[in-house]
Formats: C-alpha cells, structure tokens, sequence
C-alpha cells in the first residue's frame, strides 16, 4: 500500500540522518582526539626467516571516552574524507621518530613503517612537511619506511616520482602497501624508487591450500625477485603460510602468527622483540 511505501521512506530517510550524525559526531570527537592520549600507536612486529626482529609497522589506535576502540578501518576513512588525516599523518611521523629514539636506547636499530594515505601524499608541500619534522635532533629518515597504495602512486605519476625520490634522498625508503589489489602494471612498477612490496593479506586467505592465491603468491614473489625489491607478507596467521611464503623467497613476515599490534611499552618488555 501506499501508506507502508512512505513508512519506508520514511524509515530510509531516519537512518541516513542518524547515519549522518554519527559521521559528524565522530569527526568531531576525531579532531579533538589528536593531541590527546586518546589516540596511540601500536607496533607489530617484522621478522625474517631466521626469526629475527627486522623491522615494526606503526599502526594508530583510537580509544574514545565513550564508545572504546574504533577500529582505523573506520576513522582512517572518515579522516580522509574530511582532511583530519593530514593532521594525523603529521602526528604518525612524530610518533614513528619517537619510536626509533626509543628503540635505539634499547639496543634496536630496525626500522619503523608508517602508513601515508593517498591525500597526505598528495600536498604539494608533502616533502618539505616531512623534511620540517625530520629536522629534530636525530631523528632517524634512514629508518624510515613509508607505505603507500599504488592507488595513491598513479594518481600522478611524475608527481609520485618526485617526491618519492627527494624523500629517497633523505634516506627513507618506500614500499608498496596492499600490493596485488591495485593496479599491478609491471611496467609502472620499474619507474618508482621503490624499495619493498606487501602482500596483501587477502592473498594469503586459505594460502597454500587454494590455487588461485598461491600462484599470485608465487608470482609476486618471483617478479619481486626480478625488480630487486623486497617482499614483506601481512597477515600472517598460520605455519603452513608462513612455511610455505619462506620456501618461495619471502624476505620478511607479519601477522598474528607472530604478534598482534602491541603498545611499544610492551614491545620493549617482550621477549619476542
Ligand atoms: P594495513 O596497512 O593493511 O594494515 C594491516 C592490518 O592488518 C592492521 O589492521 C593489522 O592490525 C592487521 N593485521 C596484522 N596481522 C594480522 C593477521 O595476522 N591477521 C589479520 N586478519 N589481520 C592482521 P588495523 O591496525 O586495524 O589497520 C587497518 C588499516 O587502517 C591499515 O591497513 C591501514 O590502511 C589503516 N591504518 C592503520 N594505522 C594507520 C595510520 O597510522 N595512518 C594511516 N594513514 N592509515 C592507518
Ligand atoms: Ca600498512
Ligand atoms: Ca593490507
Ligand atoms: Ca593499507
């Protein structure tokens, strides 16, 4: 009847307006969250094939007041909508030199990976933004790594490239996050100062049973091979993964397997660090 198709309209239209105050709700708390301890950063471990500690991804974590943890697969996008992430991004690379300070006191020298998201790349002062944090006393660029999406990459190719190698010159280097779900073109590959590729850990979803992800597996790993880079594996949740990313080249791995994200209080406590 007409009366329950308006009712439906109805009932469409009050979701949306909650939907939407809930985006404004959180976008605004997220702006006042930063600077304040509500926003942290968790450390997940790298390791190579021997077992060894070879490098730490910095991942953000928001506790709000009320609601408790939000996961970044939600802020992280609402902050890049509204441009809150180039605060954010500001405040990871601080983070990220801090973290390095500390673990060198610890006798670490790895380096630390950051996150840069597509809009952050993308300011036209993104390089001197970088280079006016990095100038702190010791602050270590060459134990640096920043991980971009090749979304983000070919957006501007030329852009991409020169940004990519002022910062190079600095001494941080770069790896290509979530590889495999983006564009993949070889071609484009080869003209990036690029140092590392990533897995991502959807390859890795029933991974060595299924033979589809296997052979995608494989062939990143050979043509990773061919180009110089370095492969890192996300994800990593089983031994067979691991056995099986160890057994076809892969340099170095990550995931649950190993250690979850942990606070970097932690991480210096922990023996597995
Ligand atoms: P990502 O960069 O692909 O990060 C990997 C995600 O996989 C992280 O989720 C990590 O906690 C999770 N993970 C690690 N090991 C395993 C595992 O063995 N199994 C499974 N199922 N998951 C694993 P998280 O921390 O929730 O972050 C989600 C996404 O949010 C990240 O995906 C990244 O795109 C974004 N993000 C996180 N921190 C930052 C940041 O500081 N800046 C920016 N721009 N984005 C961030
Ligand atoms: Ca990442
Ligand atoms: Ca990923
Ligand atoms: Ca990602």
């Amino acid at each position: 009847s007409k009366g329950a198709g308006r009712n439906r309209v109805a009932f469409f239209e009050t979701a949306m307006q909650t939907e939407l105050e809930e985006r404004l709700a959180l976008e605004h708390d997220l702006a006042h969250a930063i600077g304040t301890d509500q926003l942290d950063m968790h450390l997940q471990p790298q390791y190579d094939a021997s077992g060894s500690v070879v490098g730490a991804e910095l991942l953000i974590r928001w506790n709000h007041p009320e609601r408790g943890a939000i996961s970044p697969a939600r802020f992280i996008a609402l902050a890049e909508e509204t441009g809150i992430i180039l605060r954010i991004g500001d405040w990871t690379l601080q983070r990220a030199c801090q973290a390095l300070r500390e673990l060198q006191a610890h006798g670490h020298s790895y380096p630390i990976s950051i996150n840069v998201s597509p809009r952050q790349f993308r300011q036209s002062d993104f390089v001197s933004r970088v280079r006016e944090i990095l100038l702190e006393p010791q602050a270590p660029a060459d134990r640096l790594t920043f991980e971009v999406t090749e979304g983000t990459l070919i957006q501007d190719i030329q852009d991409a490239i020169d940004k990519m190698t002022q910062l190079t010159a600095l001494g941080i280097r770069f790896s290509i996050d979530d590889f495999g779900t983006g564009y993949s073109n070889l071609t484009y590959l080869k003209r990036f100062p690029l140092h590392e590729l990533k897995i991502d850990k959807s390859f890795l979803h029933d991974t060595p049973a299924d033979p589809d992800n296997r052979a995608i597996v494989k062939l990143i790993l050979a043509m990773a091979r061919q180009l110089n880079l370095k492969v890192v594996a996300e994800g990593v949740e089983t031994q067979d993964q691991a056995d099986f990313l160890i057994a076809h080249g892969c340099d170095s791995l990550q995931g649950y397997l190993y250690a979850r994200p942990m606070p970097i209080s932690q991480w210096l406590q922990s023996p597995s660090t």
